[in-house]
């Protein structure tokens, strides 16, 4: 699979929904997702629907985000270049590139190996690698490289990641999906002192489990 003129035209249709459709308007992101080539990052059987508003399988029964949830979450947190992101949940490595084509550092971390694996491989034949990639649990964070200005969990935790909250910068902002397996609410966490916190709500999602430390 490559990059063609088709796939680059429906990218770009996709962007125009997820602009006028879904009312995302921070250009960083827009043009983040104009740049970041989605059926790469998926099974060649979906090629042909990477750029419609879908979820697909990938490795280690996780799934790729829709394009409007990883719009969505991306625009949440705000995101402006030079700033240290982490992600929890790199699955297939597609919401890594778009905070990396949106300029920030990102710290990522998987707990599934297969995908630990193939999102490495994959953003580095993309030149859009991340500062730093890791295997092990989300829940821990990432305390050598703390704190973080932003984070987001491409997970649904059942239970709010405490430890993650410590990581964030004053100032800092925290996405996430929380609630139990089968439906979540996107939460915003915007850190305003050392152990406090605003708290915005913004609607119902479904995403896959987080998972504690062990493969499952
Ligand atoms: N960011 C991806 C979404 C992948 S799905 C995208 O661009 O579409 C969420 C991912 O979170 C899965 O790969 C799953 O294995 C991972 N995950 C679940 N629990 C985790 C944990 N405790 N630590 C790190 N990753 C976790």
């Amino acid at each position: 699979m490559h990059d063609s003129f088709v796939h680059k035209g429906k990218r770009k249709k996709l962007v125009e929904y997820l602009r006028n459709r879904i009312g995302i308007s921070d250009e960083n992101v827009l043009s983040a997702m104009n740049k970041v080539p989605r059926h790469l990052f998926i099974e060649s059987i979906f090629e042909d629907f990477a750029y419609e508003d879908r979820a697909f399988p990938i490795l280690a029964h996780q799934t790729i985000s829709h394009p409007s949830t990883v719009a969505e979450q991306s625009e949440l947190l705000k995101v402006k270049a030079g700033e240290k992101v982490l992600e929890i949940g790199t699955g297939c490595g597609y919401q890594t590139a778009v905070l990396v084509a949106m300029k920030a550092l990102v710290y990522t971390v998987e707990r599934q190996k297969d995908l630990f694996d193939f999102s490495k491989n994959k953003l580095r034949e993309l030149h859009l690698t991340p500062k730093f990639q890791s295997f092990g649990d989300g829940f821990a964070g990432l305390p050598t490289f703390a704190p973080f200005d932003k984070i987001i969990v491409t997970c649904g935790a059942s239970t709010l990641p405490t430890e993650l909250l410590k990581q964030l910068n004053i100032g800092g902002i925290m996405v996430i999906p929380l609630g139990p397996t089968d439906e979540q609410v996107l939460f915003r966490f915007t850190k305003i002192g050392p152990t406090e916190f605003e708290k915005e709500e913004f609607g119902a999602y479904k995403f896959v489990p987080m998972l504690g430390n062990t493969n499952q």
